[in-house]
């Protein structure tokens, strides 16, 4: 699944591209996505040059006088730039034909990602205005994580994966910055030291700013927009590693259901 890394790679390779470019017409061959694609709405946000591909938490948005699109890559999306000859496949949902000859495309075989609109500002539609602070920003602080894990009993990783209290901490990065700050992912949030808390901080934005550097990290579905995949795969140090060494104390690595997701950490590394 994309998550904020991925996100942000994809968003760093299409907007060279997108930038001051006019959409000539939005072609889309299917409207079931999560939601229904807005298709009117797509073509009345065409003729105005686009000015800003821009990103918060894991939604993608593109801008102009016409309006604002917001993407959603879902649990498969994947946008790419391509010649507008190059011959539509299955899975390629929606076209963005540009005035310079190339189309954004959006291919998304499982079609849990999204395509939407609006008029109005972006960071209040109902999709976005809940969303918690950015996990990269100055906004996103040891103090701000300390006051939401002191109101919460809840595992910890469940609490760093709620985009209320920070956006874009998926499975992959949870995993990794509580192995990293040797927090147990099933650790109640309001038992956590503030020393603990900033360890974590640290770690999640050391984790994402990697991954990031590095293009995403590729599981399955993922490839850059310029066809080459990310390689932060190789990095992951806990992440679907379960019954293996742990790479800092050679003890077998555990896996455990927690909030509904799969977790691995080292019981030792990790204590609960
Ligand atoms: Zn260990």
């Amino acid at each position: 699944m994309p998550e904020l890394p991925e996100v942000e790679t994809t968003r760093r390779g299409i907007a060279p591209m997108l930038h001051n470019r006019v959409p000539r017409q939005v072609v889309v061959r299917q409207v079931k996505l999560r939601w229904p694609v807005p298709v009117t709405a797509l073509q009345g946000w065409c003729g105005a040059p686009i000015e800003q591909v821009w990103r918060r938490g894991k939604w993608l948005g593109l801008s102009s006088d016409h309006g604002h699109v917001l993407i959603h890559l879902g649990m498969s999306g994947c946008l790419r730039i391509v010649p507008a000859d190059c011959p539509v496949q299955a899975h390629d949902h929606v076209d963005v034909v540009l005035d310079h000859g190339k189309v954004l495309r959006y291919t998304d075989p499982r079609r849990f990602g999204a395509w939407l609109f609006t008029a109005t500002d972006p960071l209040h539609h109902p999709r976005l205005r809940h969303l918690g602070p950015e996990p990269l920003s100055a906004a996103f602080t040891s103090e701000w994580l300390a006051r939401q894990c002191s109101r919460s009993r809840r595992a910890i990783k469940a609490l760093i994966m709620d985009s209320r209290v920070v956006v874009g901490v998926g499975n992959i990065y949870a995993t990794e910055a509580l192995f990293r700050a040797g927090i147990h992912p099933a650790r109640g949030a309001n038992t956590l030291s503030k020393r603990a808390v900033s360890r974590l901080v640290a770690e999640i934005q050391a984790v994402l700013a990697a991954a990031i550097e590095q293009g995403g990290t590729t599981l399955q579905d993922f490839t850059r927009p310029d066809g080459h995949p990310g390689y932060f795969a190789q990095a992951l140090q806990v992440y679907g590693r379960a019954g293996q060494p742990c790479p800092r104390c050679g003890t077998l690595l555990h896996q455990q259901q927690i909030a509904q997701r799969s977790s691995v950490f080292c019981p030792v590394c990790q204590p609960l």
